[in-house]
């Protein structure tokens, strides 16, 4: 069973950090700073061996180069952008497969936020880190692809069992319900994870992970063809792409 500690840094940042008892392996997942990843492998006596990078923006990369000083653990990253990931060791490309310990890591390619982007699902323990693709109730802007490509990306993600949970980087999620209810608005499973938000959020929780199956429900980026959305948008026979770029064109000026 692999445990997981989740650390909020910058403004809304998660790094995630799992260990592998079995293995003794340790992974940072976009280490956005070291020292918040050095404090909590001292406080539970984990060694780090191993960083994923999701994609090659700052507050996913910026701890790689001081991680990697102090642990000499291996970084893991897109071949598309070896050079944009400081310390790349292992060069990973959509469709590949490795173990660590026991525990299998399944690579997607998912661009649209950045060329270069990555998911990692380890399908086993019904878990994928997903970067800036995906966020709970939202989804990344679209810095390096297009609403076509961003939308092959999410179906990609969308097509994985419902169990499965969602790691995204950011605590985005009060704010993208707030989006998400202006054009869904009689959604009723949006409704309640948007009361549910709002109470987490006044508690000072984690909204993340959320369930694939919730965002499925929920997600507004993951519903383009929801006819509720597509008359709210007056989009009915457009296909799901259009719907998908209107939303996300929304979503930017909102
Ligand atoms: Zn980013």
């Amino acid at each position: 069973m692999i445990e997981l500690r989740q650390i909020p840094v910058l403004r809304d940042n998660y790094i995630h950090l799992l260990h592998l008892p079995d293995s003794g392996h340790t992974i940072a997942v976009d280490p956005a700073e070291a020292a918040p990843v050095l404090a909590a492998l001292a406080a539970s006596g984990w060694s780090l061996t191993h960083v994923f990078n999701t994609h090659h923006h700052a507050d996913h990369i910026g701890g790689n180069n001081g991680l990697k000083q102090s642990t000499g653990c291996e970084i893991v990253g897109s071949d598309q952008d070896g050079p944009r990931i400081p310390g790349l060791d292992r060069r990973v490309q959509e469709g590949d497969c490795f173990l660590i310990g026991h525990t299998e890591i399944r690579v997607m390619e998912v661009p649209g936020h950045t060329r270069g982007h990555l998911a990692f699902w380890l399908p086993g323990e019904q878990m994928i880190f997903v970067g800036d693709t995906l966020f709970s109730l939202g989804c990344g802007r679209l810095f390096e692809g297009t609403a076509a490509l961003m939308w092959q990306s999410l179906q990609k993600i969308r097509a994985l069992p419902g169990e499965t949970r969602i790691y995204c980087a950011h605590e985005y999620t009060e704010a993208n319900a707030r989006f998400a209810l202006t054009v869904e608005p009689d959604n009723a499973d949006l409704q309640r994870r948007a009361e549910q938000v709002r109470q987490y959020r006044r508690q000072g929780l984690s909204t993340v992970p959320s369930t694939l199956a919730e965002e499925r429900a929920c997600n507004p980026f993951l519903r383009p063809d929801s006819p509720s959305i597509r008359a709210r948008l007056n989009l009915m026979h457009a296909d799901d792409v259009g719907v998908f770029a209107e939303l996300r064109r929304l979503k930017d000026v909102f």
